[in-house]
């Protein structure tokens, strides 16, 4: 019988946590017997420290030239950013002998042990809590006596960089760390063991429910080792551990249960709260670390993804690479995910997707063997409905994510399910029911794995991802001491260290009833993320066409002049490494400090990876741009004669369509006189007649005459309203610039509702939740007001080949917009060039159109396709996409007719009734605080057209919004005597696009990619001026597959399925 009271649950619950407490009572607490011995004596620790100069992150070699100083703990270090490397010697006191000895060091911020040959060892975190690593085990048996001598390089940044006051705020360049514990310590093994037990069954106690037998027993044994332990008793530990030995030994029955897979991960951010070069040093340390947790677990496996981060191990790390390798050899390093870097999946194009892949399971394949099966993407914001057919055409079958379980207005339905992709191609997805991928190896994960499995009735299985990261770190020792107790007890399911590879081979071996999810699987959060950081938007959207240009015309250029112009392979995977690495999760998206954008456009040489500079756009922009003008050079002059003084134009049109357009070339002696010149008269306008499909012809600038077509005009109505003209459309525009009238001249019919207004201006006050440059909250449409109202229109641009005008206006007190509203001669597309100067905090610029079409789905350009989304609020999960991607063009449509709204390198649209908005400009203040501040450049356009989305040729238009034709002055002698040259053109499938032309990965063979762009089927006929030997169908990885015939005289037939991508090597005689 009892002598003492009932005690309540939660008061016992609360005085078992302080056992374990990092705060309370740490002298008479277990912590206070984690170490037999621990001395800080400078006697046994002498430091010496090197601070590198101008925040540079030096090579080890340089390090060791440094001139060291004598340093001490309490020492502090910094500023942000700041890298100090300390020479470390130690002796072990003479009495430790058969100890293990640890080195503690504790600076609250990221370190690096380095062997004194120059090898990474292992990475340290400082500071406390579930990602603290401090120890570095110098013998796990000393001899008493011995000396040690290493380096250790300090970082001055923690995990998640250096903030100021939180999480995500832009990072304090002033911080300062300290030196507060340096130390060597010997462990007390039976008192860590007793830790780790006891942490697992409070835990259970406290996550199991407490009306159970297993919680009620797991909270008694617990209280029970509390009553049992002394902190002044060796022999009380051993007590306690037989108690928890005991609740730890009952097993699982024999029913059936959840089997959870654990896999230790370390998710690194490419950049994201740090810069490029930081990502390097974090690669090195977190997986340094995994590796010397893998000698002292044998069964640990770590899955680790991205490819570049692997290149830059291999480039700046070739001691670790090769460790890893072998790592991987052993089964226990398992490279993951198939793609360069984890990138964003709304923003990239279809052919960025595919380069993802190809850049990726290439390197994959050249260094470990294998190419990857799953696609792993645990933080990405939200998925094209296009990645399925692109994940399978590069050879995985699998997709891991968790990230849909941040949704904040629905929650996903499914855990195990098939994704069905715009074509109908399946892959087995897996949404991790712990949901996240930095678990600790807790009960309470576990619980959570069963509890959130959607599908537990179809599949009893679940992947736990493991280990600390966004800023690295990985999975602690501390974690796999967990993992080996949790592996079958009473009261929870079991888990079992395995592959993934392995997980999703079972799975799909018992798949027969898993349900299916079609399309896009739409991240409700993080709708900002389409619009913030305007700039790398506009680059990624230019580099991915420029690129495209060079790859197509050199392809050309080399087939005709192999001499003078070979195809630079070696420069074009360089640039689409930069293009690829900038579309990572936290750099596209524009959710990364300052300092990622100061690189991703222009870098400045002040690192040790240097020679990787500079990077990333603006090389991009000059190598692609001087790549262009060579190709273009090669192929312009391949049958030149002698220069003449007499200029003529040659234009080359990269699409593979003919096309009719007005194109502005600069003012040159030789040329003659235009048709029409631009207002500052150092340009004219030229009309560029049915241009060939991919290819070349001349162009007479004398030829611009339009003949009975009626000319573009402009005018002014009373002192209120201008009229823009042509043929086609009457598009009236108010003294604000904005259009208050668009009439189908053809169709006899007005495209703006009367009393509404296009092109109008509305800024919303844009605060969200906490995550500042992600998330546009659902409430910003309640708070918006008309701008860029007052300001002045006047007439620009006369005609007859292009009309147009000119809006000045202020946004507000700080911002301003300038814009030219043109028509040209033979479109019935109305441009809207614009410039605005932005200066706002927290507002939100949009353009809206409302159109006089009635339609519950708009349409939007996604990878390789379109979608539809609703126009109405009907249901939450209608609601939820009030801010939704598209890529160059939205378009809404009933019978007959429709308009689209094409752009030239925005992603944000908003489509509610009539209205459609383009999202234009954010200014979240964290964590950039300029975000976007400063001037922008961009177009958009209004086309309206016959008939409905699917009967239009909305899809080309969008392309030649964004493809200019390439026109260039040549000696005239030459451009008269060129015949028109189309190099390819596809027949009879207005619905297929050629996209991508460029030469094979490993042979002189040219490869097509080509598309239905509407969700129809399609037989095409492919032709070439080529000598074409024979063509084959590939997969994304240009692996050779089906044979297609093809003749001289008739080209090649290729039928289509709807939204089909398929992938050509043609073989030149
Ligand atoms: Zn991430």
């Amino acid at each position: 019988m009892a002598s003492y009271p009932r005690v309540k649950r939660q008061i016992t619950v609360e005085r078992c946590e302080k056992l374990l407490s990092e705060h309370f009572f740490t002298d008479l607490n277990l912590r206070s017997s984690l170490y037999q011995k621990c001395t800080n004596s400078e006697k046994y620790v002498q430091l010496s420290v090197y601070k590198v100069p101008d925040l540079k992150r030096i090579s080890f070699e340089e390090a060791v030239k440094g001139t060291y100083k004598p340093a001490k703990r309490g020492d502090s270090f910094g500023p942000s950013w700041s890298t100090h490397w300390f020479h470390i010697h130690v002796t072990v006191p003479d009495d430790w002998k058969h100890d293990e000895v640890q080195f503690i060091w504790d600076a609250n911020n990221e370190g690096m042990i380095w062997s004194t040959e120059g090898v990474p060892i292992q990475g340290l975190t400082g500071g406390g809590g579930d990602t603290r690593r401090v120890e570095y085990i110098l013998t796990r048996q000393s001899k008493g006596g011995e000396k040690f001598e290493f380096y250790l390089e300090m970082a001055c940044n923690e995990l998640f960089g250096n903030g100021s006051n939180g999480l995500i705020n832009p990072p304090d360049p002033d911080k300062y760390y300290t030196l507060k514990q340096v130390e060597l310590a010997v462990p007390n093994h039976r008192a860590w063991r007793l830790f780790h037990d006891f942490e697992i069954i409070l835990e259970m106690a406290k996550s199991i429910p407490d009306n159970t037998m297993r919680s009620a027993q797991a909270l008694h044994t617990a209280n029970h080792i509390v009553n049992v332990f002394r902190s002044d008793d060796e022999n009380s530990i051993d007590e306690a551990l037989e108690i928890s030995r005991e609740f730890l030994s009952h097993k699982n029955g024999g029913g059936t249960h959840l089997r959870v897979t654990a896999i230790g991960n370390c998710h690194i951010d490419t950049a994201w709260l740090w810069p490029f070069d930081e990502t390097k040093r974090k690669v090195a340390r977190s997986w340094s670390t995994q590796v010397g947790l893998m000698e002292i677990y044998p069964e640990y496996k770590f899955a680790c993804s991205q490819a570049q981060q692997f290149e830059w191990l291999q480039t700046y790390y070739p001691a670790l690479f090769k460790k890893i390798k072998e790592k991987s050899a052993d089964g226990q390093f398992l490279p993951i995910g198939g793609t360069w870097v984890e990138m964003d999946c709304n923003i990239p194009s279809g052919e960025s997707f595919c380069r993802q892949f190809l850049f990726g399971q290439r390197f994959f394949e050249q260094n470990f063997g294998h190419r990857c099966k799953v696609f792993w993407l645990p933080d990405t914001f939200g998925y094209s409905a296009q990645l399925p057919q692109i994940i399978r055409g590069a050879g995985l079958k699998y997709f891991f994510t968790q990230k849909l379980s941040w949704n904040n207005i629905n929650s996903f339905p499914n855990t195990t399910f098939y994704w069905i992709g715009l074509d109908g191609s399946k892959v087995l997805t897996h949404m991790c029911p712990a949901e996240t991928y930095v678990a600790q190896c807790r009960p309470g994960e576990l619980i959570r794995s069963v509890e959130n499995h959607k599908d537990k009735e179809f599949s009893d299985e679940a992947l736990l991802l493991f280990g600390n990261g966004d800023g690295g770190g990985g999975p602690l020792a501390s974690m796999l001491e967990r993992l080996h107790r949790l592996k079958d007890i009473d009261g929870l399911p079991k888990v079992e260290i395995g592959s993934v590879d392995d997980f999703y081979e079972r799975v799909e071996r018992n798949s027969s009833e898993l349900v299916s999810w079609k399309g896009e699987l739409y991240f409700e959060l993080h709708r900002g993320t389409y619009t913030s950081q305007g700039k790398i938007k506009r680059y990624n959207r230019k580099s991915e066409l420029l690129l495209r240009d060079v790859e197509l015309l050199s392809t050309f250029a080399s087939q005709s002049d192999q001499k003078n112009c070979d195809y630079p392979k070696d420069t074009l995977d360089g640039l689409w490494k930069y293009v690829l690495l900038n579309q990572f999760h936290d750099v596209l998206p524009g959710s990364s400090i300052e300092s990622v954008y100061v690189d991703a456009y222009k870098c400045e040489l002040t690192s040790k990876f240097d020679d990787f500079t500079p990077q990333f756009y603006e090389e991009v922009e000059r190598k692609g741009i001087e790549l262009r003008e060579r190709a273009l050079g090669t192929l312009f002059k391949s049958s030149a004669s002698s220069p003449d003084t007499e200029e003529g134009l040659l234009v080359f049109n990269t699409l593979g369509w003919d096309r009719t357009e007005v194109v502005e070339v600069p003012v040159s002696s030789g040329l003659g006189s235009f048709t029409q010149y631009a207002v500052d008269k150092k340009s004219g306008y030229v009309l560029v007649k049915d241009t060939v499909s991919l290819g070349i012809q001349s162009v007479d600038v004398g030829t611009s005459d339009i003949g009975d077509i009626s000319p573009a005009t402009v005018t002014s109505v009373g002192h209120d309203f201008y009229l823009l003209e042509n043929q086609f459309v009457k598009a009236t525009f108010d003294k604000h610039g904005r259009l208050t009238s668009l009439i189908d001249k053809i169709k006899d019919r007005e495209i703006v509702p009367p009393g509404q207004f296009g092109n109008a201006f509305k800024i919303y006050e844009d605060i969200p939740l906490f995550w500042d440059a992600w998330d546009v909250e659902i409430y910003h449409l309640q708070k918006g007001r008309d701008a860029g109202l007052g300001g002045t229109v006047k007439i620009y641009d006369n005609g007859p080949l292009r009309a147009s005008l000119i809006l000045e206006t202020k946004l507000s007190k700080k911002s301003s917009l300038r814009q030219i509203i043109s028509l040209s001669v033979f479109s019935q597309r109305l441009d809207f060039e614009t410039v605005v100067n932005w200066d706002e905090n927290r507002q939100f610029l949009k353009v809206e159109f409302p159109f006089d079409i009635n339609c519950d789905y708009a349409t939007y350009e996604t990878q390789f396709g379109f979608i539809q989304r609703p126009t109405h609020y009907n249901t939450s999960w209608d609601s939820a996409k009030f801010e939704v991607c598209g890529h160059k063009f939205a378009d809404l449509s009933e019978y007959g007719y429709g308009v689209a709204l094409l752009n030239d390198c925005k992603y944000g649209y908003a489509t509610h009734g009539n209205v459609m908005r383009l999202s234009l400009l954010r200014s979240p203040k964290a964590p950039d605080e300029h975000c976007d501040i400063g001037t922008h450049e961009f177009k958009y356009a209004i086309y309206p057209h016959s008939g409905s989305f699917l009967e239009s040729n909305v899809v080309r238009e969008a392309y030649q919004f964004n493809v200019p034709l390439l026109v260039r002055s040549t000696p005239k002698e030459f451009t008269q005597s060129y015949k028109p040259r189309s190099y390819f053109s596809v027949e009879n499938a207005p619905n297929v696009i050629l996209d991508t032309v460029k030469r094979a990965e490993d042979s002189d063979e040219i490869i097509l990619r080509l598309y239905e762009a509407y969700g129809g089927h399609a037989t095409a006929r492919l032709r070439s001026s080529l000598s074409v030997e024979s063509i084959f169908e590939t997969n994304i990885m240009e692996d050779e597959q089906n044979p297609i015939e093809y003749d001289i005289l008739g080209g090649a037939k290729i039928k289509f399925k709807p939204f089909q991508l398929i992938t050509l090597k043609v073989v030149l005689r």
